[in-house]
């Protein structure tokens, strides 16, 4: 048997129990792993309440991690048992120990602990994606980066700023405007209900080519209104709930306006392309250029604690589960 957090319906913090599940065997194609690290991600809280609905219950929810392998299927070429890996994607993440398809791990480099790699791979593989293929981020760009003393908020802020970009970072307190300020914001927007002016005024009137909205309800209509002529609008995230129906006629009328809601499977579902944003992920991370900072650590059974904390926005920058 193994230990894992489990889901048998959907609710708040307190419907993730504790439990003995049976240890999986490898299949062809997959490997067996032994946790050391887990992230906590935003989506583990949509799965849990039901927002992004479950592909069966009882679930275990989590979609990020670090360890050992443990065992491989038949046919599995690589990894190799005792190697040390780390993923992002595959739900049944919040277990001591997991299968899961062997493609979607990738090796993680001595140097890098596997806190870090469970920490960094979802929310810095969605980083690498956002500003290296949705937009481009090139130097001389203004950006706007909300929730930017989160998890993925401050990978962000470091990596624009060393792509030479100018960020202005949206949170929600003082305390957190420093922080994305000490990680590469160059400005901080405390709240959005004058975002659209304080970025009029940053930009001297130019407003910018690009907003990354993970708040979604709540910041929509004032991220739109942030944008340049021809901007894009990169609404990836629902922290505050579902962005509702848009009329897309409002997106000529604000300056013919792109839009996109891009999820980081579509981006990884190559393992080529998957290979290449981990290999970027870990060249900036290893030396140096993005800092992932670990500021909260919780034991796997607390996991409900992790969740209420996160959801009460009294989280900043990645947090990990420990088994
Ligand atoms: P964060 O660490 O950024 O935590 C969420 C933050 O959102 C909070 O700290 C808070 O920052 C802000 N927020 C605004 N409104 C609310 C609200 N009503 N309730 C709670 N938080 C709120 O989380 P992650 O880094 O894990 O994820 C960030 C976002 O990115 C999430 O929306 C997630 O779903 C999305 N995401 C999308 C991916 C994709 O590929 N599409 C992949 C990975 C993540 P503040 O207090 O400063 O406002």
């Amino acid at each position: 048997m193994t230990k894992a957090i489990r889901i048998h319906t959907n609710g708040g913090p307190e419907v993730m129990v504790w439990e003995d599940v049976p240890t999986p065997e490898p299949g062809p194609g997959e490997a067996l792993i032994k946790h050391e690290a887990i992230g906590l991600n935003f989506i583990d809280v949509y799965f849990r309440s039901g927002l992004y609905k479950a592909p069966g219950l009882p679930l275990i929810i989590g979609q990020e991690g670090a360890g050992t392998v443990l065992a491989v299927g038949p046919d599995v070429k690589s990894p190799a048992v005792g190697d040390r890996v780390a993923y992002a994607g595959p739900l049944g993440g919040y277990a001591t120990e997991r299968v899961i398809a062997a493609d979607r791990l990738v090796k993680l480099p001595d140097a890098i602990s596997f806190e870090t790699g469970a920490a960094m791979m979802l929310q810095g593989l969605t980083a690498q994606y956002l500003i290296r293929r949705t937009f481009a981020v090139k130097p001389g760009d203004t950006i706007v980066v909300h929730a930017a003393a989160g998890g993925v908020g401050l990978i962000l802020c470091q990596w624009a700023q060393h792509l030479g970009a100018t960020v202005i970072g949206v949170v929600s307190s003082e305390e957190k405007a420093e922080l994305a300020r000490a990680h590469g914001a160059a400005h901080t927007v405390v709240g959005h209900t004058k975002l659209a002016a304080e970025v009029k005024r940053i930009t001297g009137g130019a407003m910018v080519p690009v907003v990354y909205d993970s708040v979604g309800k709540d910041t929509f209509a004032a991220s739109i209104d942030c944008l340049a002529p021809l901007g894009l609008m990169v609404s990836y995230g629902n922290a505050s709930g579902p962005v509702p129906p848009v009329d897309i006629s409002m997106l000529g009328a604000k300056g013919s306006l792109y839009l996109t809601r891009p999820t980081l499977a579509t981006y990884t579902t190559k393992r080529s392309d998957l290979e290449r944003i981990a290999a970027e992920l870990f060249e900036v991370v290893g030396s140096g250029v993005v800092k992932i900072q670990v500021n909260q650590t919780f034991a796997l059974k607390d996991a409900g604690l992790a969740h209420a904390a996160l959801e009460a926005r009294k989280t900043t920058g990645s947090t990990v589960l420990i088994p």
